[in-house]
């Protein structure tokens, strides 16, 4: 901290005046060519979406005392992390989408805040268990 105290423009910097720093719009093509040392930072993409990819669930049933994951013994599911039945697990978004920008396709994998903003709704109330 006092190193970084020395730097006449540390008290300008935009997270300690309150300001969220403006996100730069770049390309999936430039992302893939960051280094590791630059994966700290946060972009933006314009991408579109081509496919909804259909090669694995569109969902996670999820522990509804722990929020872990289950996984299935004889039709019924059991906790990961304590290996309690759950019989009526939450369903959770898990959705991969393969999006394109102009300069390649990239997979993007949905988790459930996301699915619920995209879907604007619950994965549990587009379950159909039939
Ligand atoms: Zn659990």
């Amino acid at each position: 901290m006092r190193n970084m105290m020395k730097d006449p423009n540390y008290k300008n910097q935009q997270y300690l005046l309150g300001k969220k720093p403006e996100l730069k719009v770049i390309a999936v093509e430039e992302i893939m060519n960051y280094n590791l040392s630059s994966a700290e930072k946060e972009f933006l993409c314009d991408l579109t979406v081509s496919t909804v990819l259909q090669t694995t669930q569109w969902f996670r049933n999820i522990c509804t005392s722990c929020y872990e994951d289950t996984y299935s013994v004889d039709n019924l599911q059991l906790c990961k992390c304590i290996g309690r039945e759950v019989p009526y697990p939450l369903k959770w978004f898990k959705i991969s989408l393969l999006c394109i920008d102009g300069t390649r396709k990239v997979e993007i994998k949905v988790g459930n805040v996301a699915g619920q903003k995209l879907y604007k709704a619950n994965a549990n109330n587009l379950f159909d268990p039939v």
